[in-house]
């Protein structure tokens, strides 16, 4: 396996990272995940925008140009041979004596993989069974970041009653997922929760909300509650890696079973259709 260390396509087994770096120690870093679909990654630009814009937000710099990164990362997928997978991109802000100040003039550490793997087909179809459980996390989900203790906790416990994702909810506003946005449709208009400090601005969510437009379909980004959550008509998530999956019940705060509805298939299609034309903005 080749994998990106610093600004060289390597060997894995060749890459050695200190253990003082950032990364390892405070989580101090972010990433992304891109799809790749036959050889091409999708919505590339969109990617590395929110990487950049998360590397802002966290006062990090690039150790060189976006551009360069996107070359890396492309450089990473054909060094493997990726027909359909993923690349992970992670920069963290690299080795120092351990101390909470970082300075800004210290260097960063980009390092990533690609992997094969297939869309998960069997959860597109079917749908998946989720828990909803409170949100614990920081009041930055915004930013990409490396610190996922309470999205993986919640996973955990998701998981722990054979749920294959957690819906989380602050004080009764339901958020996102544990690695995914969520959407709820009543009455034919979908709503999920605005892109606040409060959730990751999803590049699946972004098509969806694009799609939604072209469809004709209402979307309102306004808070909904777990009642409303529990009154949908149906529910569905979104991620680089599910696309679209329906959401069959939940259980934990509230309890609800749901149909595989019309609103939800259109999407799956739209986005599927979108995938395939590779359009990059
Ligand atoms: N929210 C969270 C917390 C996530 O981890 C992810 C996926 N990593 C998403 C939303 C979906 O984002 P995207 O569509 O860009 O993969």
């Amino acid at each position: 396996q080749f994998v990106l260390f610093g600004n060289q396509i390597i060997e894995r087994d060749h890459v050695s990272i200190d253990m003082e770096d950032r990364g390892y120690n405070f989580g101090d870093g972010i990433y992304e995940v891109v799809y790749i679909y036959g050889g091409e990654p999708f919505s590339l630009n969109e990617h590395f925008r929110r990487f950049e814009e998360s590397a802002s937000k966290l006062d990090m710099k690039l150790p060189y140009s976006i551009e360069q990164v996107k070359e890396k990362t492309a450089e990473l997928i054909k060094a493997n041979n990726i027909h359909n997978g993923i690349v992970y991109i992670q920069m963290t802000r690299g080795a120092s004596p351990r101390a909470h100040l970082y300075e800004r003039e210290s260097a960063s550490l980009i390092t990533g993989f690609a992997r094969k793997m297939d869309p998960p087909a069997d959860a597109q179809e079917k749908g998946i069974k989720t828990y909803l459980t409170p949100d614990i996390r920081w009041l930055r989900c915004d930013i990409k970041s490396l610190n996922l203790l309470g999205n993986t906790m919640a996973k955990r416990i998701a998981a722990d009653h054979s749920c294959g994702e957690a819906l989380l909810h602050r004080d009764g506003i339901c958020t996102e997922g544990s690695s995914s946005n969520l959407f709820i449709v009543k009455n034919n208009e979908v709503h999920t929760h605005p892109a606040t400090n409060l959730i990751l601005n999803g590049i699946t969510r972004q098509h969806i909300i694009e799609i939604t437009g072209e469809e004709g379909i209402t979307v309102n980004e306004e808070p909904f509650t777990t009642e409303e959550l529990q009154a949908a008509d149906e529910v569905f998530i979104s991620s680089t890696t599910m696309e679209i999956a329906p959401v069959i019940s939940v259980e934990g705060a509230v309890q609800a079973t749901y149909p595989i509805g019309s609103v939800t298939r259109r999407l799956q299609e739209k986005l599927k259709d979108r995938i395939k034309q590779h359009r990059v903005h």
